[in-house]
């Protein structure tokens, strides 16, 4: 079982979560860019790592997978085909990865890297479900599309869209406030989204994060999941000077809004 998801921090906004099996001293963390944090977290809870997932080849993501792997001997979980160094179990859609008993399920999200897959468990013994995904979807935005086209990455979210709305969302990056703030220029009368910042803003004047998330409050708040809303595609109408022709041109006009904003 699972007993706790902990964010520990890494270079200036990465958040590397430690999952923690009850009853025992492993530890899971998702996409270790650094591994001096994670050994420093483990060292101060006497705690094994037992297990590394990743969800895409960026260094600010597998920067620790060498000298973690050096001190423990932890399973890699990342994906397939994949220029990573150090993955053990290479994984593709569909496929199940055992976890402290839960089953996470792989989704291929390619948008943000060709390779990007995210996690999902939605076993019933859990209190909500649980979603890492890596840079595709992020509090009130979505990642760059650094290898993939406007087509695959709206697929990819549209996948994540479409989990449980209760699903906890683990973001890699603490981007909330920049994202709501361009949310905000998209929509700007959206009431959820006008609440959300204010309550967002509360939390990280106290110094916690905003994360995670859920699917119920991105699909809320998030432009980049709104791209049938009339708002959202005025917004869309105004950054491209005509009439956006269909849902993906709606999508693609934002993220490049959003690139230069
Ligand atoms: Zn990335
Ligand atoms: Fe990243």
């Amino acid at each position: 079982m699972i007993s706790t998801i902990h964010p520990i921090p890494a270079f200036s906004d990465n958040y590397i979560w430690a999952v923690s099996e009850t009853g025992s001293n492993n530890v899971c963390v998702v996409d270790p860019g650094d591994a001096t944090p994670v050994i420093q977290y483990l060292n101060a809870n006497h705690l094994v790592l037992s297990d590394i997932l990743i969800t895409h080849h960026h260094p600010d993501h597998t920067g620790g997978i060498a000298e973690l792997t050096r001190r423990y001997p932890a399973r890699v979980t990342g994906p397939k085909p994949s220029a990573i160094t150090g993955i053990t179990d290479y994984v593709a859609e569909g496929n199940l990865v055992e976890l402290f008993g839960h089953s996470f399920s792989v989704i291929e999200v390619p948008g943000h890297t060709l390779d990007h897959i995210a996690f999902y468990c939605a076993d019933t013994e859990l209190d909500k479900p649980i979603l890492f995904c890596g840079d595709t979807l992020f509090a009130a935005g979505c990642g760059r599309l650094f290898e993939g086209t406007p087509i695959m990455m709206q697929e990819s979210l549209s996948k994540l869209a479409a989990l449980d709305p209760s699903t906890n969302v683990y973001c890699t990056h603490e981007y909330t406030l920049a994202n709501l703030k361009f949310a905000l220029a998209a929509e700007p009368d959206n009431l959820a989204l006008q609440r959300r910042n204010q309550a967002e803003a509360s939390k990280r004047e106290a110094n916690l994060p905003t994360l995670p998330s859920s699917v119920e409050l991105e699909l809320a708040t998030n432009p980049f999941l709104r791209c049938t809303q009339q708002t959202v595609i005025r917004s869309a109408y105004a950054q491209l000077g005509r009439d956006p022709k269909n849902e993906v041109e709606v999508f693609s006009a934002l993220r490049a809004w959003k690139d230069t904003f």
